[in-house]
């Protein structure tokens, strides 16, 4: 398999339906989640990174600062190593951001965002 071959189409060729939910039966952390290698091993970025998050990132979006990745009972989610994108909603949460496989411009916006919102704050 090819190092270039994005996160979340790796994750997705190991998709078994159930259902609603799409159960990435990949790597597990030993905690119920699936998990994947995300980066490069070349620049150093290479690391594991969850696959309900790395595919949250690639269909609905960043996942904003603070918040984490749940998997939505409401909507019949009934594993937390679901991947379907409709399972999915970022909530508020201490516990660390997303650093997916997203071009580099996306966190450079996220980070100007940040800051006009802090500089309105001074105002
Ligand atoms: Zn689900």
């Amino acid at each position: 398999m090819k190092a270039s071959t994005p996160a979340h189409e790796r994750i997705l060729r190991r998709v078994a339906l159930q259902g609603d939910c799409w159960i990435y039966t990949g790597a597990d952390n030993g905690k119920g989640y699936g998990v994947v290698g995300v980066g490069s091993m070349r620049d150093g970025s290479r690391r594991t990174e969850y696959a309900h998050r790395v595919i949250y990132c690639a269909f609905v979006g960043p996942i904003p600062d603070g918040y984490v990745i749940d998997h939505v009972r409401a909507r019949g989610c009934r594993s937390t190593k679901c991947v379907n994108p409709a399972h999915l909603e970022a909530v508020s949460n201490r516990e660390n951001v997303c650093r997916g496989d997203r071009p580099r411009q996306l966190a450079e916006e996220n980070r100007d965002q940040a800051r006009r919102q802090g500089q309105r704050r001074w105002r």
